[in-house]
């Protein structure tokens, strides 16, 4: 097998990769662009959502706020309701608050400044800057991390030698093609399951394909799970939602919500009510815990929000489902 040490041997290598993304890449619409803004928008919804699910988010995002300058001047709320259904919210206050860093000066050239703005981590300066200007750094996401594992047979890839060997592969010519051809391959050929070895264009070079599976080890994620409650309270022209605070949800509105031993008694106090009805369950899992939300109902006499108004979260809109539901139950 060639050893991608050989100057050779990693010209050829560099050679396959770029001649089967030129043939196989996505047509996705912030490849067609060079506007740094658009790849940093692009790069940050794909931080933690496919693909398919980050092209819709991306254009409604994209016709809402199409420059630094119109997402600077917008106000948190309107930015988290035209991100709403997305998740991980906190990336939206990041960009909105990077957008308000920078809408002045526009936004830095190289990987090292990108990185200290709001939200920008290692990988996300990398590819914009390798993506937009040309840089030449590697940018090492979920997928290139998968691809270099099981290139190099390392069960378990640690940061710096992931960084190393991308730096070391990196096409200097042209990073940010590079950069994408990495990932690509990681999405459609090296996938998690089954990755289709028989067709990968380097599986010349790659030391891990008989057992590509093993590599690299799954990562223990604990995951807590959590009981919590939800209270709908139903008044004549809406609903009862407050505004949620936190890292994940915050900016948000939701439905009153509490976790733990005594949950109903804290929401029913806080309402001054003696007692609400349940309505059903709803499941919603963060990254780190796993939320089992049963859902009260209970009429209300005072003020109410319109629902369609606010930005909700995917949990939240869960609950107004099941909530919609059993008016629609009622009613027949
Ligand atoms: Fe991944 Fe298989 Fe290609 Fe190796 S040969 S890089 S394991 S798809």
């Amino acid at each position: 097998m060639p050893d991608l040490d050989d100057l050779e041997a990693l010209s050829a290598f560099r050679r396959d990769l770029a001649t089967w993304f030129r043939q196989h890449r996505r047509d996705l619409v912030w490849r067609r662009v060079r506007d740094p803004y658009a790849i940093l928008v692009a790069e940050v919804f794909l931080q933690q959502t496919r693909v398919e699910q980050a092209r819709g988010y991306y254009a409604r995002f994209m016709a809402a706020f199409p420059d630094l300058a119109t997402l600077a001047r917008a106000s948190e709320e309107d930015v988290l309701h035209v991100w709403a259904g997305a998740g991980y919210y906190r990336r939206a206050r990041d960009l909105h608050r990077l957008a308000q860093a920078v809408a002045e000066t526009g936004l830095p050239t190289t990987a090292a400044e990108l990185e200290e703005l709001p939200g920008i981590g290692p990988y996300t300066a990398a590819a914009v800057a390798s993506i937009a200007y040309g840089e030449p750094v590697a940018a090492v996401d979920g997928n290139v991390r998968r691809v270099l594992a099981r290139l190099f047979a390392v069960e378990e890839p640690g940061g710096r030698w992931l960084q190393k060997v991308a730096e070391g592969l990196l096409d200097r010519e042209d990073p940010g093609t590079w950069n994408q051809a990495v990932m690509e391959l990681g999405s459609l050929v090296c996938t998690p399951k089954h990755p289709s070895c028989a067709t990968c264009p380097v599986a010349g070079f790659c030391r891990g394909w008989r057992e590509a599976e093993r590599y690299p080890a799954p990562r223990q994620r604990a995951q807590r799970r959590v009981e919590a409650v939800a209270l709908v309270l139903r008044g004549e022209e809406g609903l009862v939602l407050e505004k949620r605070d936190g890292q994940s949800l915050g900016g948000l509105w939701g439905f009153p919500l509490a976790e733990g031993e005594g949950a109903l008694e804290v929401l029913l106090s806080r309402y001054g009510l003696a007692s609400a009805r349940p309505l059903g369950t709803v499941e919603h899992v963060f990254t780190h815990k796993r939320l089992t939300i049963e859902v009260y109902v209970a009429s209300w006499p005072g003020p109410v929000e319109d629902p369609g108004s606010r930005p909700l979260s995917v949990l939240d809109r869960k609950i107004l489902a099941l909530a919609g539901s059993s008016i629609g139950h009622e009613d027949q």
